[in-house]
């Protein structure tokens, strides 16, 4: 049989990222990050092609909670290449491009055009892109929302009231950029000692499932306050690609906005 030349000479058309979910909060502090992180592994774990862009240009924290500090991307036909981790997810941050440590003092024009160029990179392979978007509600994320569109936003909070209320802000800014909030993650819910295991509430229970019955959006599930996530993502090996019932927790909340 003759093969078709024309289909054959076709260049590949490339894939375009379908969806973009950005991961906010209304305060810094609670585990945006950390939900960001372990929900882009636990994607790929499902087997989504998906791709990490942290926007948290001020704080950047993406490099190391995925094991990627000190690699620098580099540029092909003037865009950047994420950088690959071992967890399946390519990233970009301006850890990967600024020096440990360096503190960035940068205008909002400034880190605009910086979260421009880490969106704007080589996504094509991503069919889900995580947006760790920085915390607050100022024009920073604003104009990402409007200039990007995300496909929704994932609000993180923890039960406690003051992060509540500022969750409830960040629902509000999402709303203005016309982004549909899929849910809220309450983290940090309940406290599991590591040494007898009891599970107390530091900051309180069942909060952030109220507010998300007020903001009539859904509630996504609860990530305990588990000291091994926090050492998990300061080695860089998230929690998200381990075993046990965190790993799970992450897992179900990948499935609760992926399906
Ligand atoms: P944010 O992005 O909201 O500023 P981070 O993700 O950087 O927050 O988390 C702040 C700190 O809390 C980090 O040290 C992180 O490891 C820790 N952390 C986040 N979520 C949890 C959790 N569920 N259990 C234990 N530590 C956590």
């Amino acid at each position: 049989m003759m093969a078709d030349k024309s289909a054959a000479a076709a260049p590949e058309k490339p894939a375009v990222v379908q969806k973009i979910i950005a991961v906010g909060s209304g305060k810094g502090g609670v585990g945006k990050s950390t939900v960001a992180t372990n929900l882009a592994v636990a994607l790929a774990r499902s087997g989504r092609k998906v791709g990490l862009v942290d926007a948290d240009i001020y704080g950047p924290s993406q490099a190391r909670l995925l094991g990627t500090e000190g690699q620098k991307p580099v540029a092909h036909d003037n865009r950047l290449v994420p950088v690959a981790s071992q967890w399946g997810v390519p990233v970009l941050s301006m850890a990967h491009l600024s020096d440990p440590g360096q503190a960035i003092a940068w205008r909002g024009p400034m880190a605009s055009g910086a979260v421009t160029q880490l969106l704007e990179g080589h996504w094509d392979d991503a069919e889900i892109l995580v947006v760790d978007l920085p915390p607050g509600t100022g024009d920073i994320q604003l104009t990402m929302l409007q200039k990007f569109k995300p496909a929704g936003a994932v609000i993180v909070s923890t039960p406690q009231d003051l992060a509540l209320m500022d969750a409830t802000r960040a629902a509000e800014l999402f709303a203005k950029g016309g982004v549909p909030v899929i849910g809220v993650v309450e983290n940090m819910a309940g406290y599991i000692c590591p040494h007898c295991g009891e599970v107390s509430d530091p900051f309180g229970a069942g909060g952030a499932e109220a507010a998300a019955r007020t903001m009539d959006t859904a509630f996504l599930g609860r990530i305990p306050l588990d000291i091994a996530i926090r050492r998990e993502g300061d080695a860089g090996t998230p929690t998200a690609a381990g075993e046990g019932p965190q790993a799970e927790a992450f897992a179900a909340l990948a499935r609760s906005i992926a399906d």
